[in-house]
């Protein structure tokens, strides 16, 4: 009975940046509790396969190729969604890239091109997403990811941090204006997880030092610790949460200073 809130039979899942990483994890997790998925990002070839795995395990994927900085392929994306499985209940706006870099010799175009990505692509997935789901008279759950580094700071990362923030932010606007039209908008702000954004770093000597020397666990996350937040705020379990941010991070956030 209790478990039962957390099935999500019946639903479909549009996952962004679903070809490595988090996004690739979260699809496959959002199939096995029972989503139809909805998989994007640019690169096609990775989509299809992960695709054919979720097909292996009696799931339905559908892949698409999906720019998230573009308007009118976050469109086509939602409308190849529809036509194959009907309207999209849940939004995880995961899609974002890294790119460190020192604020004094930052260009205008990596300030530009992280709050694109990172930033305004949730503005922009969530109100293609919205307004469908107003449109058939249906709830929803967006999920947005964001990060520690949207709470907190470190160096090199002045435009991630800060997009990371405008997430937050945004993730709490739209909750409270989405209520009424029955959408929930709540964030995940993970700490560190080893994916291919961080690979190099955590693997270098210097990452190591990092991991031993201030993850209060002496540990990275892995992607399935975030398995429970995912399934909680997608489906019914979470049906009276909306505006939250849920971190999960290992204890990074209350490290000692
Ligand atoms: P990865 O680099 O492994 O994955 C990033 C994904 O985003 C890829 O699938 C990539 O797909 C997609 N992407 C990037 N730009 C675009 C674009 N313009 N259009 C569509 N898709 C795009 O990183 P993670 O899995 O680690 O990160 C996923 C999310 O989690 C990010 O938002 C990140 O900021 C956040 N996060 C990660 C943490 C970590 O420790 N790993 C910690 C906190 C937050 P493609 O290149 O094929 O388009």
């Amino acid at each position: 009975m209790t478990c039962d809130r957390f099935s999500l039979n019946g639903k479909t899942a549009l996952v962004t940046g679903a070809s490595s990483g988090l996004g690739h994890h979260f699809a496959k997790v959002l199939s096995s509790a029972g989503a139809n998925v909805v998989i994007g990002a640019r690169r096609i070839d990775r989509l299809s396969h992960l695709a054919d795995e979720i097909a292996q395990d009696s799931g339905k994927a559908l892949p698409v190729m999906m720019d998230v900085t573009q308007k009118d392929s976050i469109k086509e994306a939602f409308d190849k969604a529809e036509h194959e499985f009907g309207h999209v209940d849940i939004l995880i706006n995961n899609a974002g890239i890294g790119d460190p870099g020192d604020f004094l010799s930052m260009s205008e175009e990596s300030w530009d091109n992280m709050m694109d990505t990172n930033l305004k692509s949730v503005w922009r997935l969530s109100q293609e997403a919205a307004n469908r789901l107003i449109k058939h008279e249906k709830s929803g759950s967006i999920i947005n990811i964001a990060s520690i580094l949207g709470l907190r700071v470190a160096p090199k990362l002045s435009h991630y941090a800060t997009a990371k923030a405008g997430v937050i932010q945004l993730t709490k606007s739209l909750g409270l204006e989405l209520a009424r039209h029955q959408i929930r908008v709540n964030a995940i702000a993970p700490g560190y997880i080893r994916t291919e954004m961080n690979d190099a770093f955590f693997s270098s000597e210097p990452g190591q030092d990092y991991i031993r020397q201030k993850m209060p666990m002496r540990r990275l996350g892995h992607v399935d610790e975030l398995v429970g937040p995912l399934l909680l705020l997608a489906s019914d379990a979470g049906s009276f949460m909306t505006g939250s941010v849920i971190t999960v991070d290992g204890g990074q956030m209350v490290n000692a200073l």
